[in-house]
């Protein structure tokens, strides 16, 4: 987030590098039941963004000393993919990971029913194969779609995207350029149906009036990502039912 290029981030048509304007989100692709050996999985694309989620459990906490006798823990696993970006990664835990790995648990722990699994710990990974900016939104868009195919029980998922400002303009879904090259970067999650907000950072610095509006267009697009979730969870239910006809004859 340098602030300053000599690439021309939004041209004088309004157009942005990708061929968006400034509340378009890059396209989505979001499939749910990608994994076999998971409880549950899920694998979503947000224009160059690939990211896979899974989920285990509810199964017994491990390590035991952050069981929870009144309630099911929700643990998750962020992590880059040392080929998911242009100049190589580290591989391994580093204090960014360590960072979306808490934010993404806290926004899931807010929808899952954790009362009904004293002592368990759901665990979420999220593998990010190849990251163009906004992959933590990507990441707990997967996860939630991955827990509802687990099964497990939620007042709704939670779908996320980010909004930004790059060359004094409000943005939605800042692609790498933009991230490296705008002014900040605002990442949201929220509850559909109340239209909580379960996730919100900031990175640079917006005027209140930027911000509000950095809120209110990723808020809307935060109803779309859902439909695409509600979307991927259905053609995967029908999908099994189909499986299981076919296994009855
Ligand atoms: N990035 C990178 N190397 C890193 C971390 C990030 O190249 O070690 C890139 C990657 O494309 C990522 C982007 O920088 O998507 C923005 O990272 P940020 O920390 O803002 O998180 P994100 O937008 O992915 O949630």
């Amino acid at each position: 987030m340098s602030g300053h290029t000599d690439m021309v981030l939004v041209d004088e048509n309004g157009m942005r590098i990708d061929g968006r304007t400034a509340t378009e989100h890059r396209p989505i692709k979001i499939e749910a039941g990608v994994l076999k050996n998971a409880d549950g999985s899920a694998y979503v694309e947000i224009g160059k963004n690939k990211v896979l989620a899974a989920v285990y459990g509810p199964r017994e906490c491990h390590p035991r000393h952050l069981q929870d006798p009144t309630k099911a823990i929700v643990q998750c696993k962020y992590n880059m993919q040392a080929f998911s970006v242009s100049d190589r990664k580290r591989p391994g835990t580093d204090r960014r990971s360590i960072e979306i790995s808490k934010i993404t648990a806290e926004a899931l722990e807010n929808v899952v029913l954790t009362e009904l699994y004293p002592r368990a710990s759901i665990d979420v990974y999220i593998e990010i194969l190849q990251a163009n900016a906004g992959t933590r939104c990507a990441g707990l868009t997967a996860a939630s779609v991955a827990l509802a195919d687990a099964g497990i029980p939620m007042r709704d998922i939670v779908p996320a995207i980010a909004a930004g400002k790059a060359v004094g303009q409000v943005l939605l879904d800042l692609n790498k350029e933009e991230d490296n090259y705008g002014q900040a970067d605002v990442p949201i999650a929220i509850v559909p149906s109340t239209d909580e907000i379960v996730l919100l950072q900031m990175d640079g610095n917006m005027t209140r009036e930027e911000f509000d509006r950095a809120i209110g267009m990723a808020m809307n697009a935060c109803h779309e990502v859902y439909d695409l979730q509600k979307d991927a969870l259905k053609r995967r239910y029908s999908a099994n039912k189909t499986e299981e006809a076919e296994a009855d004859e």
